[in-house]
């Protein structure tokens, strides 16, 4: 019986230390404590003794488990490790880790992520937003743009380049804007709402391209030279990199520079012989200064001993001769300007390379860099703003729209999709608002973006296509009214740009997340590189025994939280969201254990299993978009009124997480391995569900109801009320239909007779003849009605506009 609750005693120490992350002397201690009262009592012998010096004394003498231990694993760890190319580790060294790192090690503190701070805009970004984004939206004709002149019209370029659209990143000392990550994401928000074509122009100087790579790398001469005139809109910026044969794998760009004497200016001057094809360059078509991207050759040996120094950016004015520039791709009707260019034997001095002749070969690690920041803004700040807009849109139009006599927002069909794009619209603004606060923060958060990217662009497509279906045919329709097509047409782009989202999910999620956000893996790889051996050795078995305690740990936690339902974890909050933080910590637990076993079990083999890397992105991805969601409820003072927004949001985050672990344990290569990890994780099976009916309804109800909720979530949006734009104009409407309905109610009451709810004019004459309504609430009704008639409006054309479209844009 003693010894029965010796080992029970036993077990419960092993899990606790393990669950508290003690450190291995201390576990060693305490188990010795454990024995020696075990002798006290008679029940641990002298083999019991001797066993336990066999484990405990190696393990813990430095010199001997380095030598038997750690060694020898070291030397399996460098067979079976990933082998990494030079831009794959330029990739995974590029950027920084925040909270997403605390969410893939099992524990995350969710005070410190209520204590990050809420980003705020400053003065000077708040009356850039009320003043010139306000204007140009104002600008705007959208069907104009993309139907009849496929750009921008002239003004409002002018407009953009008067204002610095273009120069939001770049430093007040050069003439820039200097906004903060937080207020490029409102302003490319309120723009995308309008116009994509508009969203598109503006953001992409402001992202990756030769402003960023000048202000990041570029020389003081470049930097003096280029950077006012990009602010003042005098040099019209595009980057290349993608070739026809490099899409996706960028690193492979088969364009090429020889480096060379030759003449410049009629000087002779050393330079390189470049070649290049590229595609799909954004304002390339316009552009005055070419960013290029290519692999640079020395062959005599002119710079450096190395002939191949690798990915280099160099900017190229576009008026050299030898350059082909202007031709345009037509990407999806939404006509920004894309396009080729071609270079053969360009030559131009090496002071071309963005940093000078010091930054030949940087290349990738400078463009990794910054799209660890790029990615983060504008794709999803641009499908952030298309989605609140349009949830807005869609939510008044479900209201004013009626069928079977009721508003058709109010038919439960309906309501499912309309709840999916209400929440997504407050989600995906927290996301925003959490991953440009990070970057405020001096982050540059590379997995973060990749995250942000991918889901926010994602959810833009799907919830573009529910506010089609619920438009119906006024969506279908095009014409200047349609305020939905575009947005459906061209949500493709952004899902393809920057990293194309199937490879996004596949491989760069977690494939960069395990690594960077994993405490110990970063540090074995290292020591596995290392070529001193005593060093590496060291580094190895520090890292090895850190992740050991780990890898227990996490297991710990997840046969704990498991057996408890979690219910005992902590929560910041007792309220509604208190579960939330419970699973989520839950989850968090489960992912760390998962990746652990995933990586020990397939080794290099992961990189190659992208199933199993994107089912575990998705956890972290679904984890990270959860928290922000919480975040943004916490800082904007936990209104109730929000709260339908967010427990659809999270439970659908929660729900997802416990998909994707079912599929990855469902599939896991090895089924031994799969059950057991069902054991831990699911002992009573899967047991959350989707968002419930009740929750959904609350959600499409808030939608279709003006009020402090729904206009929390179109904050920023452009929803001004001056008659010609399409948005500000449906708000009206929806308030009119609202306020209208009880003096049609009183009408039909009066005359005990169920008049339709159309002609409201007519229902207006009946209540002033009968004396049942006044002037004033007459004249509401018609008001209504004209509103009404204009929401539910398609435009047509004459038949010879139709044949037209075919030649046009
Ligand atoms: C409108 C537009 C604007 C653009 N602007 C620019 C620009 O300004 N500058 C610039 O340099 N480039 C630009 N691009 C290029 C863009 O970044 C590429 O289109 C993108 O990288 C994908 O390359 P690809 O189209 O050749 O597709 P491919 O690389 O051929 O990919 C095809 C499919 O395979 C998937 N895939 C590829 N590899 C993997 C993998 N390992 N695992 C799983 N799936 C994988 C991809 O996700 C994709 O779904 C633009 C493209 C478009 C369409």
């Amino acid at each position: 019986m003693d010894i029965i609750i010796w080992l029970i005693v036993a077990l419960t120490l092993t899990w606790f230390m393990s669950y508290t992350r003690a450190s291995l002397s201390s576990f060693t201690l305490c188990f010795a404590a454990l024995m020696a009262l075990g002798s006290l009592f008679n029940i641990i012998g002298i083999v019991s003794w001797l066993l336990f010096a066999v484990i405990a004394l190696p393990i813990n003498i430095d010199n001997i488990r380095q030598q038997f231990i750690s060694m020898p694993l070291l030397a399996i760890f460098k067979k079976i490790m990933p082998q990494m190319s030079s831009t794959e580790q330029e990739a995974i060294d590029a950027g920084t880790t925040w909270f997403d790192a605390d969410l893939f090690r099992g524990d995350p503190d969710w005070l410190k992520l209520h204590n990050y701070p809420r980003p705020r805009l400053s003065s000077q970004e708040k009356a850039f937003l009320d003043g010139p984004v306000e204007q140009v939206c104002a600008m705007v004709n959208d069907w104009y743009i993309t139907h009849e002149i496929a750009d921008l019209p002239p003004e409002i370029w002018q407009f953009l380049k008067e204002n610095k659209f273009f120069a939001m990143i770049i430093k007040k000392q050069y003439g820039g804007l200097e906004f903060s990550a937080y207020a490029q994401s409102r302003v490319l928000q309120k723009l995308t709402g309008v116009s994509s074509v508009l969203a598109s122009t503006v953001g992409v100087p402001n992202s990756l391209g030769p402003g960023e790579l000048l202000q990041e790398y570029g020389t003081k001469e470049q930097q003096d030279y280029y950077l006012p005139r990009l602010a003042k809109g005098e040099e019209i910026p595009c980057f290349a990199l993608t070739s026809p044969e490099a899409g996706s794998d960028a690193g492979s760009i088969p364009d090429y520079g020889v480096i060379c004497h030759g003449q410049f200016n009629g000087e002779d001057v050393l330079g390189m012989k470049l070649t290049w094809d590229k595609r799909y360059i954004t304002l390339a078509p316009i552009a005055t200064v070419l960013g290029l991207a290519f692999k640079l050759q020395d062959p005599d040996n002119l710079l450096s001993e190395q002939e191949d120094l690798g990915i280099t950016c160099a900017l190229i004015p576009t008026d050299i001769e030898g350059i082909t520039i202007g031709r345009r791709h037509f990407p999806l009707n939404v006509p920004f300007q894309n396009g080729p260019t071609q270079g053969k034997d360009v030559f131009v001095p090496l002071d071309f390379i963005i940093g000078g002749s010091d930054m030949a070969g940087q290349g990738w690690r400078m463009l990794v860099e910054c799209l660890s920041v790029g990615r983060a803004i504008t794709l999803p700040s641009n499908s952030t703003g298309g989605v609140k807009t349009a949830a807005l849109a869609t939510g008044a139009y479900s209201r004013i729209r009626r069928q079977f006599k009721m508003p058709i927002g109010k038919m439960e069909g309906i309501e499912e999709p309309l709840a999916r794009i209400g929440a997504n619209a407050y989600l995906m603004d927290a996301v925003t608002t959490m991953s440009t606060g990070a970057i405020d923060l001096g982050e540059k958060p590379s997995v973060i973006s990749a995250i942000a990217k991918y889901h926010l662009t994602e959810k833009m497509r799907s919830s573009i296509i529910d506010a089609m279906d619920i438009h119906g045919g006024k969506g279908i329709c095009m014409g200047p009214n349609n305020y939905l097509a575009r947005g459906y047409q061209g949500a493709p782009i952004a899902v393809t740009v920057e990293g194309a989202n199937i490879l996004t999910r596949s491989m760069i999620i977690y494939g960069q997340g395990a690594i960077r956000c994993h405490p110990y893996v970063l540090a074995e790889l290292e020591a596995a590189n290392n070529s001193d051996n005593e060093q590496a050795l060291n580094d190895f078995d520090h890292a090895l025994f850190g992740h050991i305690g780990f890898s227990l740990s996490n297991i710990s936690r997840s046969l704990w939280c498991s057996i408890t339902g979690s219910r005992f974890l902590g929560s910041p909050y007792d309220d509604g969201t208190r579960r939330y933080y419970q699973l989520l910590t839950r989850f968090s637990a489960n992912l760390a254990m998962l990746s652990d076993i995933s990586m020990l079990s397939l080794g290099a083999d992961l990189k190659r299993k992208e199933r199993i890397s994107a089912r575990l992105g998705d956890v972290l991805s679904q984890l990270y978009l959860a928290s922000a969601t919480l975040k943004r409820y916490n800082d904007e003072g936990r209104n109730t009124a929000d709260l339908p927004l967010v427990q659809w949001a999270v439970e659908d985050c929660l729900y997802n997480i416990q998909h994707a672990i079912d599929e990855l344990i469902s599939n896991f290569p090895n089924k031994i391995v799969g059950k057991l990890l069902r054991v831990i994780i699911f002992p009573l099976g899967t047991w959350l569900k989707k968002p419930n009916d009740e929750i959904s309804h609350k959600v499409a109800q808030l939608l279709q109801t003006p009020g402090s909720a729904r206009t929390r979530l179109g904050q920023g949006q452009y929803l001004t009320r001056d008659g010609n734009n399409i948005f500000g104009r449906l708000e009206q409407v929806l308030e009119d239909i609202i306020s209208c309905e009880p003096i049609y109610e009183k009408v039909c009451r009066e005359l005990n007779k169920k008049l339709p709810f159309y002609h409201l004019d007519k229902v207006a004459e009946l209540g002033l003849t009968n004396n049942i309504i006044s002037k004033v609430e007459a004249e509401l009704l018609t008001t209504a009605e004209v509103g009404r008639q204009w929401v539910i409006a398609v435009d047509d054309f004459d038949s010879k506009d139709m044949t037209a479209f075919s030649g046009s844009a």
